[in-house]
């Protein structure tokens, strides 16, 4: 598997001197598998010259794959100067992941209107399909690739791909669950940090977002990025073989990026890990294990889940009045529905009517233990942790214990304050979870739940 870096920056280019080393393009990234599959990953301004690239080869693959991480703008503003788009001779299937709002066809051609740009999505000349995904797994080809739920301010996803026997896992634009984690401490670890654990387990490639360090960490809770001391961690602890730091942030000249490969190197501590700042026009050959390789099929054979997306979506909240309004807020935004309750009584009647996709329980509320209040939440709606998502909000000051949690059937925790932006991909991905049938991991051995 051969990957590519056209773009390596976060949040907006940063051309200029002081990035000539680096690169100053927004994310993307190419990857070429043996059987001749072109999969890229992120349509950021590097995709310019990518583009550029694939007409100037006089065998590039005429079928290419774009997997979308998500819509925030330095990730899909190169995508109307992918310059094989706009040649018939291509064929071009994009990815990306769906929430509550409009398909990522809709959304990508947002961007493409009147008001924003001389051409539309309506003039490629490519003969282009869009997929919405959901987390879970699909096929192109030989290639299997795997999604997850990223967390940041907007729906994300990371992508595993897997082929040739090796395996690259691309997950940018994504902060620690919790801030222990985030702050390099290693606390028990939460469902959907055990799942994101295993999500980028032993890959021979982890292209990672690593924006800040820990340091910078306080000033940026909620921003949706990765201190580079948690990258670090995770990609030792999960034996992977190399991590590129990726996502540059926009402030971070060539020099300030070299200081945080060598504060990575320093923490690596002989881990093994190969790590290394993400730099434009850098290729690396991945080997993993040998495989026999199956027939080349480069068509695309998507098998990700059809989306359903539940109309009557409602989301109960038992929270305090600031953290309610945000989260109603957040749900709203979305076209869901959102109920009060006033007690532990109108908790567990508003439940059992409703059917919420979503429980939101405070810490403490009304007089009860939220823990005490899921056990028995749990006999009304059910034990599945995803239908309904129960969720524990708390003060960054209040002690949370992931294990008890996980024993009393909580599905996840929200640290108050946070922004709405973050409440809302949250909420989304948790009702998505329910309606796509997201499991998650066991606990370690020697714990079981109830
Ligand atoms: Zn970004
Ligand atoms: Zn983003």
């Amino acid at each position: 598997m051969q990957v590519r870096f056209w773009g390596t920056r976060g949040s907006i280019p940063k051309p200029g001197p002081q990035t000539v080393r680096y690169g100053g393009n927004t994310p993307c990234v190419e990857v070429r598998t043996g059987s001749g599959v072109l999969i890229v990953l992120d349509c950021g301004s590097g995709a310019h010259a990518l583009g550029h690239a694939l007409l100037a080869e006089p065998n590039a693959p005429r079928h290419g794959h774009v997997l979308i991480t998500h819509t925030h703008w330095d990730h899909i503003q190169g995508l109307p100067f992918l310059g094989p788009l706009f040649d018939a001779r291509f064929e071009w299937d994009i990815y990306g992941p769906r929430g509550f709002g409009p398909s990522i066809r809709e959304t990508l051609a947002g961007q493409m209107q009147y008001s924003y740009s001389p051409i539309t999505a309506g003039q490629f000349a490519a003969k282009v399909r869009y997929h919405d995904l959901l987390e879970g797994s699909f096929e192109i080809g030989d290639v299997r690739i795997r999604t997850y739920y990223l967390n940041h301010p907007g729906l994300v996803l990371g992508y595993r791909i897997e082929a040739d026997g090796a395996t690259l896992v691309y997950a940018t634009d994504h902060e620690p669950h919790s801030p222990a984690l985030a702050r390099g401490d290693q606390p028990p670890l939460s469902a959907d940090e055990r799942q994101y654990a295993a999500f980028v387990e032993a890959a021979d490639l982890l292209i990672h977002d690593a924006q800040f360090t820990v340091e910078d960490y306080d000033r940026y809770i909620g921003w949706g990025h990765s201190p580079v001391e948690f990258a670090v961690d995770l990609a030792t602890s999960g034996r992977v073989r190399q991590l590129a730091l990726f996502h540059h942030g926009p402030m971070r000249d060539d020099d300030s990026v070299d200081a945080l490969v060598e504060l990575a190197r320093q923490r690596m501590n002989g881990s093994g890990v190969d790590v290394f700042g993400a730099a434009e026009g850098m290729q690396i050959e991945l080997h993993g294990a040998p495989v026999v390789r199956a027939p080349a099929r480069v068509a695309a054979n998507v098998e990700a889940r059809p989306l359903s997306v539940p109309t009557d979506r409602v989301v109960l909240l038992a929270t305090d009045p600031q953290p309610a309004r945000s989260l109603a807020a957040a749900v709203q935004a979305d076209g869901g529905r959102s109920l009060d309750a006033a007690d532990a009584d109108a908790l567990l009647r508003l439940a059992a009517r409703h059917k919420p996709s979503v429980v939101a329980v405070q810490r403490q509320f009304a007089g009860h233990d939220a823990l005490e209040l899921c056990r028995t939440l749990r006999e009304t709606v059910g034990q599945d942790l995803t239908d309904p998502a129960i969720i524990v909000v708390a003060s960054r000051e209040q002690e949370i214990d992931i294990a008890a949690g996980v024993h009393a059937g909580v599905t996840d925790w929200l640290l108050w304050p946070f922004k709405e932006t973050y409440a809302r991909a949250r909420m989304q991905l948790w009702a998505l979870r329910g309606a796509c049938g997201w499991s998650p991991l066991p606990l370690p051995s020697g714990e079981t739940r109830r």
